[in-house]
């Protein structure tokens, strides 16, 4: 396959990172309320480089993904995580880029082991717990 650009789909870009900010919205309600707190000071959330969200438009959406909910006014805070791939003849992981070449950029194996990059996973809920500091 020949290399290509990177299309970002700018327009679409919001509404997409708003379904999945609405999913980690909801792990975190529910982790607020078993544990009983009133409000959420912050959010970790690791992102994969080939997860699909890109960065700048979770930060963008996040606002509109946690309004009137607990998690309302809780900052995020965002981990990216670099995709790599397990290379067999180089017995190491090794980085790839974004355009998910799946190969080895050290010796050239081709690779379909991507050991890392796909995460969008939060990683701690900052929680405000009634008694506790
Ligand atoms: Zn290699």
């Amino acid at each position: 396959m020949p290399p290509r650009g990177r299309v970002r789909a700018c327009h679409h870009g919001r509404v997409h990172e708003l379904g999945l900010l609405r999913s980690v919205v909801t792990a975190v309600e529910k982790a607020a309320g078993e544990a009983g707190a009133t409000g959420v000071q912050a959010v970790g959330l690791q992102v994969g480089t080939l997860s699909g969200a890109l960065p700048e438009a979770l930060e963008g959406a996040w606002p509109i993904a946690t309004a009137h909910t607990v998690v309302d006014g809780a900052r995020l805070e965002i981990e990216t995580v670099p995709a790599a791939v397990w290379c067999p003849t180089c017995a190491a992981e090794q980085p790839v880029d974004e355009y998910y070449t799946l190969t080895c950029p050290a010796c050239g194996t081709p690779s379909g082991a991507l050991v890392r990059g796909r995460e969008l996973a939060v990683t701690f809920a900052d929680l405000d717990i009634p008694g506790h500091d």
